[in-house]
Formats: structure tokens, C-alpha cells, sequence
């Protein structure tokens, strides 16, 4: 359930709050994790997005034959109330509150007014702790991690729309693809102490940052340095997971993906699959990529959502699949 924070705007007590953010590490930019700038012009000419405009009545009938397209100039004005509607009264209670009920109400991630505008952020687990130099701010005693959508295909996901969201307290997830961990790092703060996130990176430099900027903190995330193709070699993943999450940009991760559900994902669970339209052949067009690539997943899966990232990320849509099996 997503809730939204209504922050009054107290300017003074907001700028005391906010944790001036200073780089944990001596890198600035994650190596990996595209960093990308607000929406330009060219970006918006992005083919995902033209060719998948925002859902009619219609194309939401068929989560497959649409990626769902960027928010409206409407929508973008408030991602809040458009995308997840006006805060309810639970919404406005006590952020502490909620901490306290969170495993009532699986509480995953929250809307903060920053800055003049609706954020999505995730309840730090680890209080003082930055990993991208993201913002830290304290309402009411508890801290809470700005998370950048334009840093973060999940954030990205939930800017434009996501409906499938099972990451919740205490979830299991197998991650492909972990980096440097930002959106590890977040998905850690959701599942919490209670939850677990197998992080799989293969990249032994990035890695290295990985562990330094988030596993060592965080004991609900075991790095797992493996090559994501040899899923039998995860020596430290347990029993089934609710949720494998793909974000490995090889022009074969979706066998790679599918050959790891097989192993990991229990019936039902959640299949998330980060398509990087411009990798696995360049001479394709993005929509047909994401066609192609959901084709190979409809034996086992079955599609409940296709997200184009646009404008967050232009390159990139995101496939939510219920595992059959
Ligand atoms: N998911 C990350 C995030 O949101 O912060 C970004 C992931 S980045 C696009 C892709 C990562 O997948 C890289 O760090 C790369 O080293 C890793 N990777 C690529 N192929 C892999 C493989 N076969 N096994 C494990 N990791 C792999």
C-alpha cells in the first residue's frame, strides 16, 4: 500500500532537517547506474514512447501490447495526484505511527513534499547512512531516503504508474544486477530487518562499492559476487523468493532471468525485467525489443504490466510478470 506524507511546509524546520549529503564514498558518480538528467526535448523523442503513448481504456486491457508511456504533461505537474490519487486520512497520520503499524500495513514506500514537489522516498534502515548522495530527511523523528527516479528504474517505474508493487516488509528478493546497490539500497529499506535481499553483481570493482556502500551496513542484503548465468553457484540463497528482480543489461538476461526463476521465484511470485531496448540490438526498434523479449517469457509468465521509463530513463522499459510454475 503507498501512502503519501503531508508535510507541512515549515521552511525552517525543513532546511534543519534535511541532512546536508556529503558523497560516502570518494566516487561521485555510480559507475554504472546511468545517471540522467531532467527530460530534454530529445529525450522525449525517445521510440519507446511514441510508439506506447499513455493507456486508453483499451490498451490497458492487454498489459503486453502497450509499455505504458511517460506521464502526461498533466500528469507530470503532479506525479501524486495523478499517478496515486489524493492522500487519504491514513495517509496524513503520524509517519512515526506508521512505522510502528508497518507491518499491518505493508507500508513500502512514501511521498514526501520536498522542495515544493511530491518525492517518493523509502524509510532509512540504517539512519545516518547515505548511499548515493541521496537527501536524508527527518520528519518526526524518523528519517526517510529521497529516491531519485532518474538514478532508479524501480523509482522510474513507480513515477510512471507501476500497479505491481510486492515489495513490502519482509519480502524476499533475488536481485540481478546489483551495482553499486542504489536501488538495492532502497529495496533494503522496504523489505526491512525481516526481509532479505540476495544481491547478485559479477563486476568485482563494482562490487567492491557495492559492499563498501551498502552491504556492509545493511544485514538484510547478502552480496552474492557471482556471474548471474550460474544461478546453481549462489551458494548463500535459501529456500524460494516472492520477487526476482532483473536488471543485467546482456542481450541474453532473459534466459538468464528465466533460468534463475526456475530456480529461485516460488509460484506466483513476481518477476520484474528491466529491458534495455538499445543493447540487445541496436538495428531493432525499442518496441519491438520489448515485444520480442515478452514473447520469450509467456510460457512461464504471465505479463501483468510493461513500463516505458521515459523520461527518467529513455532507454529502458520494465516487464512485470507473474511466475505460472
Ligand atoms: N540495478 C542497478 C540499479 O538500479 O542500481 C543497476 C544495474 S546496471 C544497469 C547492470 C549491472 O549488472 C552491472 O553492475 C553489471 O556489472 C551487472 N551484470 C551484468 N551482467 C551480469 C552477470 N552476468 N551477472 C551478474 N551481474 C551482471
Amino acid at each position: 500500500m503507498m501512502e503519501t506524507l503531508e508535510v507541512k511546509e515549515k521552511e525552517a524546520e525543513e532546511k534543519a532537517a534535511v541532512v546536508e549529503t556529503k558523497d560516502p564514498v570518494a566516487e561521485e558518480k555510480d559507475p554504472v547506474a546511468e545517471v540522467k538528467g531532467p527530460a530534454t526535448e530529445t529525450e522525449t523523442k525517445d521510440p519507446v514512447a511514441e510508439v506506447k503513448g499513455p493507456a486508453t481504456e483499451t490498451e490497458t486491457k492487454d498489459p503486453v501490447a502497450e509499455v505504458k508511456g511517460p506521464a502526461t504533461e498533466t500528469e507530470t505537474k503532479d506525479p501524486v495526484a495523478e499517478v496515486k490519487g489524493p492522500a487519504t486520512e491514513t495517509e496524513t497520520k503520524d509517519p512515526i505511527q506508521r512505522e510502528r503499524s508497518l507491518e499491518e500495513d505493508n507500508q513500502s514506500y512514501f511521498w514526501i513534499k520536498y522542495e515544493g514537489e511530491q518525492k517518493i522516498s523509502t524509510e532509512n534502515l540504517v539512519p545516518g547512512n547515505q548511499v548515493y548522495k541521496e537527501k536524508l530527511i527527518i520528519k518526526k523523528g524518523v528519517e526517510f531516503r529521497l529516491w531519485d527516479p532518474f538514478r532508479s528504474k524501480l523509482a522510474a517505474a513507480i513515477m510512471n504508474g507501476l500497479e505491481n508493487f510486492p515489495f513490502k516488509n519482509k519480502t524476499k528478493v533475488l536481485y540481478l544486477g546489483a551495482s553499486t546497490g542504489t536501488t538495492v539500497s532502497h529495496v533494503s529499506d522496504i523489505v526491512g530487518p525481516n526481509g532479505l535481499v540476495f544481491a547478485v553483481e559479477h563486476a568485482s570493482r563494482v562490487a567492491r562499492d557495492f559492499l563498501d556502500r551498502v552491504a556492509t551496513h545493511r544485514s538484510n542484503v547478502m552480496p552474492i559476487l557471482q556471474d548471474a548465468r550460474k544461478p546453481k553457484e549462489y551458494f548463500s540463497v535459501f529456500g524460494k523468493v516472492d520477487v526476482v528482480y532483473v536488471d543485467i543489461a546482456q542481450p541474453d538476461q532473459t534466459k538468464i532471468a528465466i533460468d534463475n526463476c526456475d530456480m529461485f521465484l516460488k509460484k506466483e511470485g513476481l518477476f520484474f525485467l528491466v529491458i534495455k531496448t538499445r543493447s540487445i540490438d541496436v538495428t531493432k526498434a525499442p518496441k519491438r525489443i520489448v515485444e520480442e523479449e515478452i514473447q520469450k517469457l509467456r510460457e512461464k509468465f504471465e505479463i501483468l504490466e510493461s513500463i516505458d521509463l521515459h523520461p527518467y530513463d529513455k532507454d529502458h522499459a520494465m516487464v512485470i510478470a507473474k511466475y505460472k510454475n
